[in-house]
C-alpha cells in the first residue's frame, strides 16, 4: 500500500526540528531510518500529515568516548556501532548486540534513536540500554533533560518521551569486560523470541558489580533487580548463577503469540539467560 499523501519536512538543527513538531502536534512525526515508522505508514496505521527527516541534523550523529562516558548521537545507524572501534574497546556489548539485529539492509539505515524511542518491545536496544545504564537526552520546547533507560519504558510503544521531544542522544559509562547479549530467535533477521544483555565485573573471586536486562519477555525491557542481587557477592558459583536465572525468569511477563506459547518462551528465556551470564562471567 501506499502511504497517504504528506508534508516533508527536512531540517538542519533539532530547534527547528522541535519547531516543527511544537507547530503542527500530534500531525508531526520524526522520521530516522525509516524501518518502524514507513511500514506503519504504509499499512496506514499512523494519521501524520508531516514528516520531519532528522537525516540533515549533523549535531545527531556519531560516536563520542570522554573518559568514562561514552555519547552515541540519536541518528547514529547500527551499521556505525558495528563499524566502530572506539566503540568496540569501551562497550563491546554494543557490536555483539547490534549484529544480533535485523540483516544488514536494516541495520544500515535503522538509528539508535528510533530503536530507543519507538517503545517496541522487540527492539534490542531499550534492553541492552538498561543494562549498560545509560541516560536518554530529551529535547523539547522548554529544552533538555535527562531520563534514564530504566525509568524511559512505561508500556508497549508508551514511553516517557513528550509527543513533542526529540531524543538527541544515548549516553552510559562504559564497560568493557564480562559481557554477552544473547539472543533466541526463529530466523536470521528476526525480533527476539527472548533476549538478554548481561553485563559482569569480578573483583579477585567474587562479582562485584552486574546487571541483566530482557528483551521481548513483556511489555517493556526488563531491568532484573532480583537477578543482580543473586551474582552480587557471590562468587559466580552454580548455585548464584541458578537463583539469577530464576529471578530474572520469575521477573519476566511473555505474552503468547506466533512467536509460541508463554511456557516455551519462559523456556527460552531460561536458556538465554544463562548462557548469557555465564559468558559473561568468561569475559569477565
Ligand atoms: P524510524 O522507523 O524512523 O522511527 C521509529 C519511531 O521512532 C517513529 O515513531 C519515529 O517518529 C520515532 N523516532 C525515531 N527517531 C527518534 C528520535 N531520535 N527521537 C524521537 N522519536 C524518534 N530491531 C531490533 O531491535 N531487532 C530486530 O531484530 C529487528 N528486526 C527488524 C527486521 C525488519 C525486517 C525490520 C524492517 C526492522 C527490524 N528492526 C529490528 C527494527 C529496526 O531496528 C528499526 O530500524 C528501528 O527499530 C527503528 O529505527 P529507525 O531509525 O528505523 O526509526
Amino acid at each position: 500500500m501506499i502511504p497517504a499523501a504528506l508534508e516533508y519536512h527536512r531540517p538542519s538543527s533539532v530547534t527547528d526540528a522541535v519547531k516543527i513538531i511544537e507547530e503542527h502536534g500530534d500531525e508531526a512525526r520524526v522520521i530516522a531510518g525509516g524501518h518502524s515508522l514507513i511500514p506503519l505508514m504504509k499499512l496506514r496505521m499512523t494519521d501524520l500529515s508531516h514528516l520531519v527527516d532528522m537525516q540533515d541534523i549533523a549535531d545527531l550523529k556519531g560516536i563520542n568516548v570522554d573518559g568514562n562516558v561514552a555519547t552515541i548521537g540519536a541518528m547514529t545507524t547500527q551499521h556505525e556501532l558495528i563499524e566502530s572501534d572506539t566503540l568496540f574497546r569501551v562497550a563491546p556489548i554494543m557490536r555483539e548486540a547490534a549484529l544480533q539485529i535485523a540483516d544488514p539492509q536494516v541495520r544500515d539505515a535503522g538509528t539508535v534513536g528510533g530503536n530507543v524511542a519507538n517503545g517496541d518491545p522487540g527492539n534490542d536496544m531499550p534492553g541492552l540500554m538498561q543494562a549498560l545504564n545509560a541516560a536518554f537526552t530529551l529535547v523539547g520546547p522548554d529544552g533538555a533533560r535527562e531520563v534514564s533507560a530504566r525509568d524511559f519504558y512505561e508500556a508497549a510503544y508508551f514511553t516517557a518521551r513528550e509527543e513533542d521531544e526529540i531524543l538527541t542522544k544515548v549516553s552510559f559509562a562504559v564497560h568493557g569486560k564480562g559481557y554477552a547479549y544473547e539472543k533466541q530467535k526463529r530466523k536470521i533477521g528476526d525480533y527476539a523470541t527472548a533476549a538478554a544483555a548481561v553485563l559482569i565485573e569480578k573483583s579477585s573471586l567474587s562479582c562485584s558489580s552486574a546487571s541483566i536486562a530482557l528483551t521481548n519477555l513483556a511489555d517493556t525491557p526488563i531491568y532484573c533487580e532480583d537477578a543482580v542481587d543473586a551474582l552480587v557477592g557471590s562468587s559466580l558459583d552454580e548455585a548464584a548463577i541458578d537463583a539469577a536465572v530464576k529471578a530474572a525468569v520469575g521477573a519476566s511477563d511473555p505474552a503468547e503469540d506466533n512467536r509460541g506459547p508463554i511456557a516455551f518462551k519462559k523456556h527460552c528465556a531460561a536458556v538465554i539467560i544463562r548462557r548469557a551470564i555465564e559468558r559473561a562471567i568468561s569475559r569477565a
